[in-house]
């Protein structure tokens, strides 16, 4: 049952990651790396002279910020209806996704933190604090 359900998840991960990439025509490649996304960030923000702005303090204000754009999508609607939203929904999903990517990793950087890394190390640890039920047959 437990892994059944696992199972029904990553269907629908993967269905609405497929769905996703259809419509924009993006995947994810190998060119697509943190570093790449780091580096991009840095060029963008140094062209228009915001780095000054960007403290850690702003940064992970504008993150929360874009958390609360994010969240506000799903304001309102059942738990159902979340599962299958509208293209248009979908890609207001994506955009949002985008900026705290960009906020996260912004912040990360300033810590010297590698986004990835971190969430690896965090998985560690919930898997020690919260350990995989046995499974019964
Ligand atoms: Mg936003």
């Amino acid at each position: 049952m437990f892994i059944a359900l696992l199972n029904c998840n990553a269907n629908i991960y993967f269905a609405n990651l497929q769905k996703y990439q259809n419509s924009t025509g993006n995947t994810n490649t190998n060119n697509d790396t943190m570093e790449k996304l780091r580096a991009d960030l840095h060029t963008f923000a140094s062209i228009r002279d915001w780095r000054p702005f960007h403290t850690p303090k702003n940064l992970a204000m504008a993150l929360s910020v874009e958390v609360a754009e994010l969240t506000e999508i799903f304001q309102w609607m059942k738990g159902e209806e979340s599962h299958d939203v509208e293209d248009d929904i979908r890609k207001h999903i994506a955009e949002e996704v985008g900026d705290v990517m960009i906020y996260l990793t912004m912040l990360a950087e300033a810590f010297d933190l590698d986004p990835l890394i971190c969430a690896k190390e965090k998985m560690k640890l919930n898997q020690k604090k919260y350990p995989a039920p046995e499974i019964l047959e």
